[in-house]
């Protein structure tokens, strides 16, 4: 197992009224810089980079980040779920690592689409079906991970099919759930 021991700290940002979200850093006692190029190739948008090294992913709208000694997660609804989640991150490392003779590293950076780049490809008629007040906002959310592509109704009509297919694949998403790679 190659995270064994570490320590967790839950806290919340700056208060932002009507809008407390939570983190959760592991603090850990085993170097795990080895184990970012497996996880990068096995985490559908995942970006890592080797020079700081850091390898970040979005999932179900939490902000994840990978680092040597650390693994953090932010914009969780409550401290439970941000202990839950650190938790989960951990044994997803471990069997990463248990796993890396089947996986082939990847050491490349994955490029995040830009809001212009997913706005294009949106349907643009600023309908709000989504909640939005325009399409560019949700391209905006979308991007941070605020927001799932399925939440554009619009974009679900036969006629947007391959956008929607290719918005899919530009943001790493399963329909319609975000998760590892298959
Ligand atoms: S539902 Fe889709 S098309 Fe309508 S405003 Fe939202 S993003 Fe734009």
């Amino acid at each position: 197992m190659l995270i064994e021991e570490y320590d967790l700290e839950v806290s919340t940002p700056p208060c932002e009224p009507g809008a407390e979200r939570f983190s959760a850093v592991a603090r850990l006692k085993t170097d795990i810089r080895e184990v970012l190029p497996y996880l990068n190739a096995t985490l559908r948008g995942a970006v890592y980079n080797a020079a700081v090294p850091a390898l970040t992913w979005k999932k179900g709208g939490h902000n994840i980040a990978f680092h040597p000694y650390q693994i953090a997660v932010s914009n969780v609804e409550d401290r439970q779920a941000a202990i839950k989640e650190v938790e989960g991150l951990i044994k997803l490392v471990n069997r990463t690592w248990e796993r890396r003779d089947e996986i082939e590293p990847d050491y490349e950076t994955h490029r995040r689409p830009t809001s212009m780049e997913v706005y294009k490809l949106l349907p643009r008629t600023n309908c709000k079906a989504c909640g939005e007040a325009t399409c560019f906002v949700f391209a905006n959310k979308l991007v941070a991970g605020h927001v799932k592509l399925e939440a554009c109704t619009t974009l679900q009509e036969p006629q947007y099919a391959a956008q929607l297919a290719q918005l899919a694949d530009m943001l790493a998403v399963d329909l319609p759930a975000i998760g590892p790679k298959k």
